[in-house]
């Protein structure tokens, strides 16, 4: 029998824990005859009873099993660590508070069994979300996919069914800077995705404000792309021959009507505008680095505590 690995990340989820279990519990029940279910909790950090929580499930399901890291390292490291101790045929990647739909997995394995590598899952509409997120977050895969090579999918979720060698390949991706939205696209294979009704959190709280949800956006862009270095060079290079033109007609004024004072105003506003396109490129080229820098150190991308 195939056998299926749940990795679910979780900071600060004592109150889910256990209603996420139980509601995938019913599905794992429903598809017993197909898979064997295996589940690994990551906890990322948290700072409430997670980590008992997890110790509990873990003694009374022989198929529960989980890592605890030593601090809150983020969602993207979790499911590294996930991907990377999960041995089914078949993995999933769920959030731990119901908003991913367990029941989806029945249909997610169906297209699974007709070819597909990846089952992903994207929600039908934005409902329930404040309209300023949807609207940032419409802009954010809007610009992406304009700037990007890799496609990413509006409304899709991390939520998704991949077989082995899907996962396989995402893990020799060695970088650690992870962005898994870019990389899940990245490796390709063949996908496909199934919608459903976007779902409020069983309990607890998001623990996504609207500045970290800006900084994932940067994060996105900066490893997937690289028009924003573009950018940088195209406008340096318009300034630079717009400034010869000036420097061209200043002289020929000089030479033949004479010099004048007037015009300090606009002086001022150029060299202000010049300055802060200056430190604006000098700061999109600083992220670059920084994010080299933080390549070349090869950190561990997080460290576990416990296992279990
Ligand atoms: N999560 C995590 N580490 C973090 C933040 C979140 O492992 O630093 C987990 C969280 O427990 C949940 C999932 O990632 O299972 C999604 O988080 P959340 O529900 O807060 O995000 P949202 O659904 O609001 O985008
Ligand atoms: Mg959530």
């Amino acid at each position: 029998m195939k056998r299926l690995s749940l990795v679910v990340p979780c900071y600060n989820e004592e109150a889910t824990i256990r209603t996420f279990l139980s509601a995938t519990q019913l599905v794992e029940k429903k598809m017993e005859k197909e898979l064997a279910f295996d589940y690994i909790f990551i906890n990322d950090g948290s700072k409430d009873q997670t980590l008992d929580v997890l110790r509990d499930v873990a003694s009374q399901f022989d198929n529960v099993h989980y890592l605890s890291f030593s601090r809150n390292f983020g969602k993207e490291a979790a499911l590294l660590a996930g991907l990377e101790v999960a041995t089914g045929d078949l993995i999933t990647v769920m959030d731990v508070d119901l908003q991913d739909p367990p029941e989806l997995l029945v249909e997610m394995y169906q297209k699974i069994q007709e070819g597909y590598d990846v089952v992903g899952t994207r929600r039908a509409d934005r409902k329930g979300e404040p309209p300023i997120r949807s609207f940032f977050a419409r802009s954010f895969y809007f610009l992406i996919n304009k700037i990007s090579d890799t496609e990413m999918v509006d409304g899709a979720r991390d939520f998704r069914l991949m077989t082995r060698q899907v996962v396989d390949s995402i893990l020799s991706l060695s970088e650690v800077n992870r962005f898994s939205k870019g990389l899940f696209s990245w490796v390709g294979f063949k996908v496909t995705y199934v919608s459903y009704e976007n779902r409020e959190r069983v309990a607890g709280e998001t623990s996504w404000n609207f500045w970290s949800l800006f900084k994932y956006s940067l994060d996105g862009f900066i490893n997937f792309s690289e028009a924003p270095l573009n950018f940088s060079m195209w406008t340096g290079t318009l300034f630079f021959l717009t400034s010869i033109l000036g420097i061209v007609f200043v002289v020929i004024r000089k030479l033949t009507i004479g010099g004048s004072v007037t015009g300090w105003a606009s002086l001022v506003s150029i060299i202000l505008f010049i300055g802060g396109l200056q430190l604006l490129s000098l700061g999109i080229i600083g992220k670059y680095i920084a994010k080299i820098f933080l390549e070349t150190k090869k950190r561990p991308v997080y460290i576990i505590k416990e296992k279990g």
